[in-house]
Parts: C-alpha cells; sequence; structure tokens
C-alpha cells in the first residue's frame, strides 16, 4: 500500500484547516526570519549565515591560483555561539553541528505548504533560499557546512556526534516535497549529488567507512528518494545503514573508544536491528530508526525486519507510551526509560517523539490496514503533536509533560526542562519545524491505497479521486472530528468497478457506532476496519462514532498512575488546569460514578468541546497532634468539598497563563 498522492488530497476540515492556515501564516514566515537571525528576542540560528559562509569558502577554494586554502579543521564544540550576535563573523560556523537541518525542515514545510495553498511570494523565498544552499556543496557533492566551514579533513569521522547524515535525510524530506509541490528539482538534484556522494564512501569494501548514521532519518529519507526516482542505489544505502546498525564490531566503538564495553542503547546500536525488541534510547532517533525498518520491510518483504518492527511498536504501545501519545519518558538522554516508568511532571515525550511516533505508524499502516497503528498515530496527532503548538501559531512545546506546577518547573532541577508555558522557538529548534512540516503534510496521513481499496484512517474533512479498473471515483469526506464523531462520506463515479473503502472503527468506540448508507454495501470488517463495496454511482456513507467520555486508567505497573484516571473523549486525552480549577489539583479527586457533561465553548476562538465532572476537593482535616513539627500532624480525618471539575482538551493547555495542570486525576 502507498499512502494517497498528497497532491491529490484536498484538505476541507475546518479543524485541520485552521492548523494548516497557522503554519502557512504564523510559522513559517517567523522561522524565516529565525533562520536568518532577525528575530532580536529569540536565539540567533545562524543556519543561514552558515550557508553563506559555506558558499564564500567554496567560491574561495573553486578560484583556480587563488593563494587561499582550505582551513584544516578545528573542533569548536557541539554548539557554538558568539559572544553577541554583532560579533559573528562572516567566514565562522555558529550553531548546533545540525544546524542546517533547520532550513531543510523548513522548505519541506514550505513545498507542502505550497502544494495545498500556492503561493507566489514564499515560492520566490524559498528559491532564494535553495540557490543560498547549493552555492554551498563542494563540486563532489558534499553538503554539509558545519565541515566546509571548520574542514573538510574531519568530514565523516564522527558519525555518531556530527549529524552529516542527519542532514543529508532532511535535506532529502525537504528536496522531495519541494519537488513535488513546484517540479523544480535544483534542490533535489543537490539532494541527489550529496546521496551519491555518501554512497561512494560508504561500504563494506576496502578503505570504504562501513558506518551508519548517529541520529537516524537518513534511512526513511533515502527510501523516500527511492520512492520519487526508482534509483535503486538510494534504496540500496539505506538497506546499508539499517543492517549495518549495532552490528560487532560496533561502528560507533571505532569513533568513540570510551564507549568500549558499554552496550549503545542511546543510537539503537546495542545489537542488529532484527533482533531488538524494546524500544530504547533516544527516542526521536529511535522511532525514526523505526520507520526507516519499516519502509524496508515493505519494500524487501524482509519478514524478520517486519517481525521486529512489530515487536518494537508493541514495546512503544503497550510498555511506554503516554496516554497522550508521547514517548521518551525521561530527560536524561531524551530517552525511553523501562517499562511502565511513566513519570508525569519530569516526562520529556519531545514533540518531534510524537510526530516520530506517527511517522513509524504510517508506515506500518502502508504494510497492513490494522487499526491498532492508526489508533496510535491519530492518539499522537491530537494530542502530543497539536499541543506542540500554540493556538495562535507563535510558540512551541518541545517537552509536553502531563503535570506541572509551575513553581516547581522554575526551582526543581529535575524538571528545569520542563516549561510551564510555550517558548517562542529554541535554540535546538527541531519541534517547532518538525510541526509545522506534519501539520502541513496532513493528507498524507489520511489515506492509503491498494490498486482498488482506499483506507481511511483519519478522519478529516477531505476530498480525493482515485482510478479503479480505468474509472475515476470521487471521494469527499466531512467530519465533526475532533468534536463529534459524525462523519459523512460521498462517493461517486465508482459504479461498475471494484473500489473498496476501508473505514476505520478507532479502538476508542469499544465498537460503538452507527453506520447507514445508500448505494453501497458492507462487504465485512477486518482488523478494525469495515469494507464496504459494490458502490452504485453515487454513495452515501454516514458514519458515527461514540464519544462519550470515558475514564481511562493506566496498567497497574504505572505506579504513577495508581489511583488514578484520565478523562478521554473520542481520540482527544483531556486535562485539568488550574485557571478553571483553583490550584492544588492533587487535591482532586473525581467522582467515579458521576456523570461528565460536555459543553462547547468559543473561549480559544472556535468551538471546543470542554467537559464538567463532578469532583471533590479533599484535604485532610488539621489536627493539633503533631509529633515531628509543624509539617506532620495525626491523621483523623478529610475534609471534602463537592466541586465542579473542568476539562479541557491536552493539547490546548497554558493558552490562558501560566497555571497547574495535570491529566491524571485521583479517582
Ligand atoms: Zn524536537
Amino acid at each position: 500500500m502507498q499512502p494517497a498522492d498528497i497532491k491529490n488530497v484536498k484538505i476541507t476540515d475546518e479543524f485541520w484547516s485552521r492548523k494548516q492556515a497557522l503554519v502557512k501564516k504564523e510559522v513559517i514566515p517567523y522561522q524565516w526570519e529565525i533562520l536568518n537571525d532577525r528575530i532580536p528576542e529569540a536565539e540567533a540560528s545562524y543556519c543561514m549565515h552558515n550557508f553563506k559562509a559555506a558558499g564564500l569558502l567554496n567560491e574561495k577554494m573553486r578560484k583556480k591560483g587563488d593563494a587561499f586554502e582550505a582551513p584544516r579543521f578545528t573542533y569548536r564544540g557541539f554548539a557554538v555561539f558568539p559572544e553577541k550576535r554583532e560579533d559573528a563573523k562572516d567566514d565562522e560556523f555558529y550553531g548546533f553541528v545540525f544546524q542546517d537541518s533547520d532550513l531543510y525542515k523548513w522548505i519541506e514545510a514550505v513545498g507542502y505548504s505550497l502544494m495545498t495553498n500556492p503561493d507566489p511570494v514564499l515560492e520566490e523565498t524559498a528559491d532564494h533560499a535553495i540557490d543560498i544552499v547549493c552555492a554551498a556543496q563542494l563540486p563532489n557533492g558534499y553538503l554539509d557546512t558545519y565541515y566546509i566551514i571548520n574542514g573538510m579533513d574531519k568530514s565523516f569521522s564522527d558519525l555518531r556526534d556530527h549529524h552529516e547524515l542527519y542532514c543529508l535525510g532532511h535535506l532529502i524530506e525537504g528536496a522531495v516535497a519541494y519537488y513535488l509541490a513546484t517540479g523544480k528539482d535544483k534542490l533535489l538534484k543537490a539532494a541527489e549529488r550529496y546521496a551519491d556522494h555518501v554512497a561512494s564512501l560508504f561500504g563494506n569494501g576496502e578503505g570504504k567507512i562501513n558506518g551508519y548514521p548517529g541520529h537516524e532519518i537518513a534511512e526513511m529519507a533515502l527510501f523516500a528518494l527511492y520512492d520519487l526516482t526508482g534509483e535503486e542505489r538510494y534504496k540500496a544505502l539505506a538497506e546499508y545503514f539499517i543492517d549495518e546498525r549495532g552490528k560487532e564490531p560496533n561502528y560507533f566503538e571505532k569513533e568513540h573508544p570510551d564507549m568500549k564495553g558499554k552496550p549503545d542503547y542511546y543510537h539503537q546500536a546495542h545489537m542488529p536491528v532484527r533482533e531488538q525488541t524494546e524500544a530504547v534510547g533516544h527516542a526521536v532517533r529511535a522511532v525514526y530508526l523505526y520507520s526507516g525498518m519499516a519502509d524496508m520491510a515493505r519494500l524487501t518483504g524482509d519478514k524478520s525486519l517486519l517481525d521486529a518492527c512489530e515487536k518494537l511498536f508493541e514495546s512503544i504501545v503497550d510498555t511506554k507510551m503516554y496516554i497522550t501519545g508521547g514517548i521518551g519518558a525521561t530527560h536524561l538522554g531524551e530517552s525511553f526509560s523501562l517499562p511502565y516508568d511513566l513519570p508525569n511532571d519530569t516526562a520529556y515525550s519531545e514533540t518531534c517523539a510524537a510526530i516520530g511516533l506517527v511517522f513509524f505508524a504510517e508506515r506500518m499502516l502502508r504494510i497492513k490496514a490494522d487499526s491498532k497503528y492508526a489508533d496510535v498515530m491519530e492518539l499522537a496527532l491530537y494530542n502530543t503533536v497539536l499541543s506542540g503548538m500554540a493556538l495562535d501559531g507563535k510558540s512551541f512545546f518541545y517537552v509536553n509533560p502531563l503535570e506541572v506546577i509551575p513553581e516547581n518547573c522554575k526551582k526543581d532541577e529535575r524538571k528545569t526542562h520542563v516549561k510551564p508555558v510555550r517558548q517562542k522557538w529554541f535554540g535546538c529548534a527541531c519541534c517547532p519545524p518538525n510541526i509545522a512540516r506534519l501539520i502541513s503534510s496532513l493528507g498524507r496521513y489520511i489515506f492509503t491505497e491498494d490498486d482498488t481499496t482506499l483506507y481511511t484512517h483519519l478522519y478529516a474533512g477531505c476530498e480525493t479521486t482515485k482510478t479503479v479498473n480505468g474509472k475515476n471515483v470521487s471521494v469527499s469526506m466531512q467530519s465533526g472530528f475532533p468534536n463529534t464523531g459524525n462523519v459523512r462520506i460521498t462517493v461517486t463515479g465508482a459504479a461498475g468497478s471494484d473500489f473498496t473503502l476501508a473505514l476505520r472503527v478507532p479502538g476508542w468506540t469499544g465498537g460503538r457506532y452507527s453506520l447507514n448508507m445508500t448505494g453501497a454495501s458492507e462487504k465485512e470488517t477486518k482488523n478494525g476496519y469495515i469494507y464496504l463495496t459494490g458502490f452504485e454511482d453515487e454513495a452515501a456513507i454516514e458514519i458515527s462514532f461514540d464519544m462519550i467520555p470515558r475514564l481511562i486508567s493506566a496498567d497497574t505497573r504505572v505506579a504513577e498512575d495508581n489511583f488514578k484516571a484520565a478523562v478521554t473523549r473520542g481520540p482527544v486525552v483531556y486535562c485539568m488546569e488550574g485557571v478553571d480549577n483553583g490550584e492544588n489539583l492533587r487535591q482532586i479527586k473525581i467522582d467515579k460514578r458521576g456523570t461528565i457533561t460536555e459543553e462547547v465553548s468559543d473561549e480559544f476562538g472556535y468551538d471546543v468541546v470542554t467537559l464538567k465532572a463532578s469532583a471533590k476537593r479533599i484535604i485532610p482535616a488539621k489536627t493539633d497532634f503533631k509529633p515531628f513539627g509543624g509539617l506532620y500532624s495525626e491523621f483523623t480525618s478529610v475534609e471534602e468539598k463537592e466541586i465542579s471539575l473542568r476539562l479541557i482538551p491536552y493539547y490546548l493547555w497554558a493558552n490562558r497563563g501560566e497555571n497547574e495542570m495535570s491529566v491524571y486525576i485521583n479517582i
């Protein structure tokens, strides 16, 4: 199966169109200013600065007879910033070693945005940026400004930490999106040249580098380049990276002898990928790797690789995923923690990791239409991914905790990674552009298709067409998600064809839905999808999924969540905030037999379903017997005060200023 052609999926959905418009209006222009260091109050990026500096050096190196000597490599650190912005020198590299990737992610978001919203001015800006990037590329195809500026003699000498292959991956992804949007291939050709250069250096032969990316992404990007160009060498390079990872002797130990004898969980290089059964290490790297593995399993039919993907997916979903679809429980190494260790207030749950989980789930859906993958994709999307961006599109979360007490985040060193409000930008700015590219490319995630069947995974209003048996079938979907579970789909032109429409029944419905249709009939239900066939020329399908609010508790092995529950409604996880319920949210206990009522609120600028639940605020009675000083007194009873608890969607938290928040509530 393939995802439906994104250019052929027109998003008409009110909820998602609003997000896409925000990305176009706020995120993309703001990020361009950031990349050019024109926002004084935000950390400077130096991204475009570096491309320009590399372009100048490149030009000097090209000039024959010039006395210019290419710089010898000088290590200046993983992240280099000048004292003051005005101190930046024209020929120095600044920022993180992977700073180039920020532009590539921007280009990718621009590409996807242009597909749905053509904008000649934005396209001209992107063309201008691409000219600057291409001027920095060396004649042999190499393109990474950190080494071009700091000295090429050490290029590819630190695959573990220096992200040249990570930048290659993002370059490819950006170039593919921009080419698909505009038909312009300048950046695509640059990406191919860099990929060809890498392919010429890597391998198992004499004098070759037998390594692989320290930060994965090149794998799935190269498969995307193969999908687009049909060039086997890109597929082969991606397969090489996947096959080599974790083999003995460990490549990263050669680069970094101090790693000897220590299993490299962080980079998922602790064992060959086919033997891996537990999701470990840096969460973003992990899900990017698993996405590439799933691509490879799909393209090669490699059963052992598919088995590993399935086990790793289960490891995440059954033992390491927050109810919000967030992953990576600890800030130590931005990593997965032990199974069932899912702390709420020190959670890392990076926005990028949830985005990577969407990538992984979507790739598993290309192999098999099983609603368990789409359930996770939807959960991550409607909760952690959306939480990553403010309602106005102007600030972002890197970390997505499930419980916040603002004072504690500021003063407790164990929680300094947790921010109580979204930030304007980050020096390490992976998350905001990642949100921008995912939201702009939403059209890729709604459907997958094979010759006859259109599989519907997400219920986002849109229009698409599909050719089956030479007939042009039009599909139009209107959806009330996430406010209501009502979906209406019309299909025209399918009469006499083998067109099949598969509709996902989300796991959260518990099988409760109603389906009415004219002009089509139900064939079967399999792996969480209802298959409709026998289409007449005009068919109308109405499906209504039950979105009653539910109390969901975690596996009892998640010690943090014992005697607590989260409230969900459809795919949306709810939370309580201090602004609605007062501070000290841990004193609140929800009435588990009480009813939860729905209200439509317009305080967030559009209609949002908020919830009211009967609850109590519980405070131990004060007693005078304090055997160990003022902090402790003998327990006698509790004071209970009835309250009406207000819950809002988790993705909307911290849009009304700094305040307490908690997803889990005492039961
Ligand atoms: Zn990130």
